[in-house]
This record gives C-alpha cells, structure tokens and sequence, in this order.
C-alpha cells in the first residue's frame, strides 16, 4: 500500500472562509459568486472537504461572547507589565518562572 501525499490538502490564500462557505450551503450568495465558489470547490479537495463537514455540522450560532469589563486589578496589573521595559518584564517572568517552576515529581 503506497502513501498517499496530504502536502496539498490545506487551505490556501485563495480559499474562501467558513462563512463563505457556510453562505453557499444556504445559497446565500449572489449568482457570480457562487459560480466562482463552485470552480473552486470543483478544482479544491480541501473546500470541498470543508463544505461536506459543514454541511453536516453546521455551526450552532451564538459563538460571539459577550465582551466583559476587566476588573481594575487585572487591568492594573496589565497596564503595568506593558509599561516596564521588555528586559525588566523579562526578568520579572524569569524570576516567578524559577519561583514556581514545575519538576517531574510535581505531576
Ligand atoms: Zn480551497
């Protein structure tokens, strides 16, 4: 049994989005640009691929969540970390690395 190359199966530059392709399974697209989709999917193992797993999976909707306000510590703490310079924040991550720095006898 000889191997079978997947070098080519992925998505490309040129290859339309999940919307998109989530557009066409509900033929939501205008006319000329389902006909370029449909070239594409003809010529694309991978979006064709993608269309079939979608088709049979759609998305379920509601994946946007809702933003929440950072809690003024944490922004704080955020705020201060940005503003060190990079080889002080550095060190300060080198320093609580080696303070809490796991061993095989930890797990
Ligand atoms: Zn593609």
């Amino acid at each position: 049994m000889g191997s079978v190359s997947t070098a080519k199966f992925c998505k490309h530059k040129t290859c339309p989005s999940a919307e998109m392709l989530i557009s066409y399974t509900r033929a939501t697209l205008a006319r000329e640009v389902r006909q370029q989709l449909t070239a594409h999917l003809d010529a694309c193992d991978f979006c064709d691929a993608e269309l079939y797993l979608l088709s049979k999976f759609p998305p379920t909707g509601a994946t946007v969540c809702p933003s929440v306000k950072i809690p003024f510590a944490l922004y704080r703490l955020a705020k201060d970390l940005l503003s060190v310079s990079t080889s002080a924040a550095g060190r300060a991550v080198e320093i609580l690395y080696e303070r809490d720095r796991l061993s095989l006898t930890d797990a």
